[in-house]
């Protein structure tokens, strides 16, 4: 029966496998006994392995134990989650903040919370798997809105039933496109039509930003956007999720959103990491500087070799091949030059737009961005995409 399924999905090159690294994330890992550049990781700023953000999950350990014991609200609320709670809210700039054990359980459970059965959710079309999932335990009614696209929405918007309670959606940083969501239309269209404005910038979070406080500190919208969701696992190097917002939100989320109540507080270590991270992103703002002209060495370089890409204004850079085989294709010749940049396919992305998305950091040297277009160059001429 299994087997079948197994099949088909092979048939239809959408096999996925895992593929275990010999070795932990870095600009360079050890993948099938060779070290090969790693152009996949959302590790964006190297915290994962800085030596202070190492150092506090150490100490954290140490100093707590492995695990925290208990969910958050029985006893499993230990120093290093207040803490990283605290400088949260600090860092951007909110009454307070909630820790979720990731960003997949903060989406389910808080969006339930927000709308609820009769209401309606108006979604861009590129949100992350989470959100849709958030959706739909949440039984409101979903309606889907072009990419980035305001005149879509508010014609949805119009269309809608007077003061129906709504839902807007959508990602700050888009996770598999790299571009920006249009916030200051989006949040004017809020306004407007009296509806929730939601924003998931798991990927912007400590890169975006004059001080790497995500999107919407990029279009100077923190007045106008009270509340947001984010990750602790992309560029914070971590593990885990938050939501940022006013004191009366925050409080109610705790009493009422099942993925918080109802499952084990993060590991001391995970948080304390966290804080360390937060403290490092606000300290070294050259780890953004170098992320920013790697992005822009690596992009200057792609576009030149003529290949097609998504709106990317960030180091997320989408090389878009359209069908799922050219795209692993093009992923195993990189794979043989010594680069590790993943295909990504259907359905985490649309029919019909598979692609590798290219992560780089700030980790990279100019030498792997280098090596890295080099054989670009030439896998996609082994693939014929060049
Ligand atoms: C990664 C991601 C999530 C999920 O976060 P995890 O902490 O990995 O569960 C949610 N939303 C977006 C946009 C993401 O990119």
């Amino acid at each position: 029966m299994f087997q079948s399924k197994l099949k088909e999905l092979s048939d239809r090159s959408l096999m996925r496998r895992l593929s275990p690294l010999e070795s932990g994330t870095g600009p360079t890992v050890h993948y099938e006994r060779r070290e090969v550049i790693l152009l996949s990781s959302n590790d964006y700023l190297g915290l994962a392995t800085h030596p202070e953000v190492v150092h506090a999950a150490i100490q954290a350990t140490e100093q707590y134990g492995t695990g925290s014991g208990a969910s958050r609200l029985v006893s499993g609320t230990l120093p290093p989650h207040t803490r990283l709670e605290t400088s949260l809210a600090n860092f951007k700039g909110t009454e307070a903040a909630l820790l979720f054990g990731a960003g997949y359980l903060a989406n389910i459970g808080v969006i339930p919370h927000l709308i609820g059965q009769g209401g309606l959710i108006l979604a861009d079309r590129l949100c992350h798997a989470s959100l849709i999932d958030g959706c739909r335990l949440s039984r409101a009614d979903v309606r889907i809105f072009r990419h980035r696209d305001c005149a879509h929405l508010e014609s949805l918007l119009r269309r809608r039933r007077s003061n129906r309670s709504t839902l807007i959606i959508t990602e700050g940083l888009f996770s598999m496109d790299g571009d920006v969501a249009p916030l200051s239309d989006l949040a004017s269209l809020a306004e407007r039509y009296g509806a929730r404005l939601y924003v998931d910038d798991a990927h912007g979070t400590g890169i975006m930003g004059p001080t790497g406080r995500g999107t919407i500190e990029q279009l100077d919208l923190e007045q106008r956007i009270p509340f947001h969701m984010g990750t602790l696992s992309k560029a914070l190097g971590s593990h885990g999720a938050y939501i940022v917002g006013p004191n009366d939100l925050i409080q109610y989320l705790v009493n009422v959103t099942r993925s918080f109540i109802f499952t084990t507080a993060l590991p001391p270590a995970t948080a304390a990491a966290a804080a360390a991270a937060v403290a490092v992103v606000q300290r070294e703002p050259e780890r953004r500087m170098r992320l920013w002209s790697n992005r822009q060495r690596l992009f200057n370089g792609m576009q030149k070799l003529g290949f097609r890409m998504t709106q990317t204004v960030s180091p997320i850079l989408p090389i878009l091949v359209g069908d799922a085989a050219t795209a692993s294709a093009l992923a195993e010749r990189l794979l043989i030059h010594g680069i590790y940049a993943s295909p990504i396919r259907p359905p985490t992305v649309p029919d019909g737009t598979s692609r590798i998305r290219f992560t780089v950091t700030s980790e990279h040297t100019t030498e792997q961005i280098d090596e890295a277009l080099h054989a670009l160059d030439r896998a996609g001429r082994e693939t014929g995409l060049l």
